[in-house]
């Protein structure tokens, strides 16, 4: 990622995050799960998907999704890009004693969020 890192969206991950251990299955807006996944371990910008359409078009400018950042960290990843790399290092700092165990874990996100995938997510 070479670009302009946006701010991440919060201190903390919102209830609705979908790398919340509570997130509502299968509610990641037009990702699969895996795309979702890959894509942020590819150090791919997560746009919030309360932030766009069905299409996956921004509906308003977007932040670095704060949960996509602790999830990364739970993956155990180290960013190539240290933008990123401090980014998610500030995410880990602004949390509680504990916070690891209310991200999804690496093996957990996919499975979580696969059963209830609508058919035409990318
Ligand atoms: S970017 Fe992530 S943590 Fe922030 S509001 Fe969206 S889903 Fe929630």
């Amino acid at each position: 990622m070479s670009e302009e890192l946006p701010k991440p969206c919060g201190p903390k991950p919102c209830d609705d995050c979908p790398f919340r251990v509570n997130a509502l299955p299968g509610w990641l807006g037009p990702w699969t799960a895996q795309g979702m996944q890959e894509h942020v371990l590819r150090e791919g910008y997560f746009s919030c998907h309360k932030t766009i359409d069905s299409d996956g078009q921004p509906l308003k400018e977007t932040t670095f999704c704060t949960g996509a950042l602790l999830h990364l960290s739970r993956c155990c990843a180290v960013p190539r890009d240290l933008e990123l790399r401090d980014a998610m290092a500030r995410a880990v700092d602004l949390q509680e004693d504990g916070w690891e165990q209310g991200i999804l874990a690496l093996q957990d996100f996919v499975p979580y969020h696969t059963l209830k995938e609508t058919p035409n997510a990318r």
